[in-house]
């Protein structure tokens, strides 16, 4: 039996271990947005330690850290920002207090397995100084002792929400907001977005000290013409593909009636209004990228596109695969996991050689606020 609406978010986890359909191998596009993003968190690092002078410990948190090596590289780049911002003003390094956060499911061992071999082969110095430990949790609620971080971090996690929306019962044909969506799918998902947002805020605005700093990044919606599109491609063709076994005999269509994704792409004008009207963060930055897609293909060659799309699309449905896979099995079982995905490669290389005509609703947002 599948477990209820509200209790299916407890099973949300990346895919655990090191193996080939993990989150750990398969999250390259993340950890490509993370490069891009990188100036933008250690300037964000710089300006806190000068605005709270330098304090003898800091303490940094990821929200939503997930399994494998994304962590580490954001852990390492902001400990290695704060360690230089000292030694260039000439003070005393500091002790680093690394707290990764994410769900109970979450793989927390392989993690903690790689921050060991990491810190390892760091110079002493460095390696006495920083420490690191797991906090389980949702950060929909208290995690941290009041006014204790200087620094959140969070990536490609606050797009993910506490609960499935009230609402949703009309919405059969998909397992999102997918084009032509029965009226109140929408307003559903952004009702359960703004709850959602607004109490992550307020239970930071208690954790996070006077001129602490937070940079978020998640994926989000153009505004222009957003409710005229399918809102995020990638769970539009898994809709199909799971209706597509519910036709072939190999699901219920009433499981796939019954199951939506507890997520929420958010446009900029939605994401400015939650923070606005909460009021304890002020917005210094909001960025975006346009590049949602992870694996495009090169339009030049034209002869091999047919077998480059497919390959794109095994790609594409890996990746999309190491996010959903805890999530679907709770609410399916395993027997469907394999099919579901090798529809997925082919329907999203059929897309991927007409998505050059079709504007992509999705980018990133990177939100850097620091506290009033
Ligand atoms: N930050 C990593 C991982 C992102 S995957 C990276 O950039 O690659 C998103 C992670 O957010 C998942 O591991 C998921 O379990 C976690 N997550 C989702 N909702 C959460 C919540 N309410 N509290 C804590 N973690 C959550």
């Amino acid at each position: 039996m599948s477990p209820s609406r509200d209790s299916l978010v407890d099973a949300l986890s990346m895919k655990g271990g090191t193996g080939d359909h993990s989150y750990a191998t398969n999250s390259h596009y993340q950890r490509s947005v993370f490069y891009e993003i990188q100036p933008l968190v250690i300037e964000n690092v710089r300006e806190m330690l000068l605005k709270n002078g330098f304090p003898g410990c800091i303490k940094v948190a990821d929200l939503g850290c997930s399994t494998g090596q994304n962590t580490v590289l954001a852990m390492s780049a902001i400990a290695y920002t704060i360690m230089e911002s000292y030694q260039q003003t000439s003070k005393n390094p500091p002790e680093i207090d690394c707290y990764l956060n994410d769900l109970p499911e979450n793989d927390f061992n392989t993690t903690f397995k790689l921050f060991h071999s990491f810190q390892e082969k760091l110079k002493p110095d460095v390696k006495g100084k920083w420490f690191v430990s797991g906090v389980p949790g949702s950060f929909y609620s208290r995690i941290f002792p009041r006014k204790s971080l200087h620094f959140v971090h969070s990536a490609f996690s606050i797009h993910w929400l506490s609960k499935i929306p009230d609402g949703l019962e009309s919405n059969t044909k998909s397992i999102h907001i997918k084009y032509p969506y029965p009226p109140n799918v929408y307003k559903s998902y952004l009702n359960q977005f703004k709850n959602d947002f607004t109490l992550f805020l307020k239970m930071r605005s208690e954790e996070v000290v006077y001129n602490g700093h937070m940079v978020l990044t998640f994926v989000g919606r153009k505004v222009s013409n957003g409710l005229s599109k399918d809102c995020f491609q990638v769970w539009s063709l898994l809709s199909d593909c799971l209706l597509d076994l519910a036709s072939e005999g190999f699901v219920n269509i009433s499981m796939v009636e019954s199951f939506n994704m507890p997520f929420y792409n958010p446009n900029e004008e939605e994401v400015r209004e939650v923070i606005l009207k909460e009021g304890s963060f002020e917005v210094t930055k909001i960025e975006k990228f346009d590049h949602v897609v992870p694996y495009k293909i090169d339009r030049d060659e034209e002869d091999e596109e047919q077998s480059l799309q497919l390959e794109a699309g095994i790609k594409h449905a890996s990746w999309a695969r190491c996010i959903t896979e805890p999530l679907l099995v709770a609410h399916f079982g395993d027997a469907i996991i394999e099919q579901v995905f090798d529809k997925y490669a082919h329907y999203m290389a059929k897309y991927l050689s007409v998505s050059n005509h079709r504007p992509n609703m999705t980018l990133v947002i990177v939100v850097s606020l620091t506290r009033k």
